[in-house]
């Protein structure tokens, strides 16, 4: 188990609701702090190591570590923001997309928590949370907004008109550019998770060595698929390469091969991205989703926003995975904004639309 706490304050600013987020979708349990947008507490506990054996995120595994987590991240977070739970206005939780046992915990753990202290309860999307986040870094997104959220299991543009009004310009029609990336890694004989040491290997190695396919970028593709992004030919074209290479006894440049995989996935997130802010005619973008850090991504993505004039946000890295503190500030935008909140009878969604950003209420 990896955890991690950062704390921006520890003197409560008197503005805004002061909100508690849990995050559980996927392998990082995260309990958050915000008062209106300022960051109080982000508590995390990963479970990244215990999946690393199986080359991804094995689902229970991840419920597991998310059940033995929940309340010591709960109190680490108290601690940091040094807030009661008494204190809290209201809490938020991811409510999906994300694995079903996963999310099961987070939710009923909210639920449970919003009876105890009697405070409003959101039930809200991890999508949203990926762009709400950037709020507590750089202030009020401009509006509207697109929004690239990179992770391992996400890939999507999205415009935010506001964070309560989300909608999908783009998503992957396969495998997400994270996934990629950990299923890349793994044939070529490196470990999971695959980003951080793809990205590596590629520093050293020829971006330009091997011309990889670019996914849905062919003229056809172009009509029905402009903003869309398909991975899983480029990890198949990938496996060719190397396979080939190896039955006639060739050496590999596992370097070279690495630069020219991310190269593809690189070339295609923003060339594709940065049409989108054209065409809809929209000059700000946020970046998001834990392949955020990717070192080439970044560095390309900032040469062609500068070249089409649009601005690039970027929250740190810490904030950019899994986290809790996006949640809680999700809920924090959601009052500010009058929704209702969800009540405690509705279920974890795995499949959570975007278009959703929080539940209604039911009966
Ligand atoms: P999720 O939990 O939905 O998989 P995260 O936001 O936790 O998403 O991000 C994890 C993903 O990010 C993994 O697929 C990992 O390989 C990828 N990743 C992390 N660092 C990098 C990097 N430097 N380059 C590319 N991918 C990265
Ligand atoms: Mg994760």
């Amino acid at each position: 188990m990896t955890e991690t706490t950062t704390t921006v304050t520890t003197t409560i600013p008197g503005d805004g609701p002061l909100v508690l987020g849990i995050e559980s979708s996927c392998d990082e349990t995260g309990v958050g702090i915000v008062r209106g947008n300022t960051l109080l507490a982000n508590a995390v506990a990963s479970s990244v190591d215990e999946h690393a054996r199986f080359g991804g995120v094995v689902p229970e595994i991840a419920s597991r570590a998310h059940l033995e987590e929940m309340v010591p991240t709960l109190e680490r977070a108290l601690a940091e923001a040094d807030v009661d739970l008494t204190q809290l206005d209201a809490v938020a939780v991811t409510a999906g997309p994300g694995l079903m046992g996963a999310l099961a915990v987070g939710v009923a753990a909210a639920k449970a928590l919003s009876s105890a202290i009697g405070k409003p309860l959101y039930g809200v999307n991890h999508l949203v949370g990926h762009v709400a986040v950037d709020l507590l870094e750089h202030g009020p997104l401009p509006e509207p907004s697109l929004a690239l959220l990179v992770s391992g299991g996400h890939t999507n543009i999205l415009r935010v008109d506001n964070v309560t009004a989300v909608s999908e310009i783009g998503t992957t029609i396969d495998d997400a550019a994270g996934e990629a990336y950990d299923k890349v890694a793994r044939l070529l004989g490196l470990p999971y998770p695959g980003g951080p040491v793809i990205d590596a290997a590629a520093r050293r190695g020829d971006r330009d060595a091997i011309r990889f396919p670019r996914g849905l970028t062919g003229e056809r593709d172009r009509e029905r698929h402009r903003f869309d992004f398909s991975f899983s030919g480029l990890k198949t074209a990938v496996s060719r390469w190397v396979e080939l290479r190896r039955r006639d006894g060739e050496e590999v440049s596992v370097d070279d091969v690495a630069a020219s995989f991310q190269e593809a996935v690189c070339d295609v997130l923003t060339a594709k991205t940065v049409d989108a802010c054209r065409t809809l005619g929209v000059g700000s973008l946020l970046l998001g989703g834990g392949v955020a850090a990717n070192s080439r991504l970044r560095e390309l993505l900032e040469e062609r926003c500068l070249a089409a004039g649009v601005e690039l946000r970027r929250p740190r890295p810490a904030l950019c995975t899994d986290n809790g503190a996006m949640i809680a500030v999700v809920g924090s935008e959601l009052i500010r904004h009058g929704a209702a909140p969800s009540g405690i009878a509705f279920g974890a969604d795995p499949g959570l639309p975007v278009g959703v950003v929080s539940l209604p209420a039911q009966e």
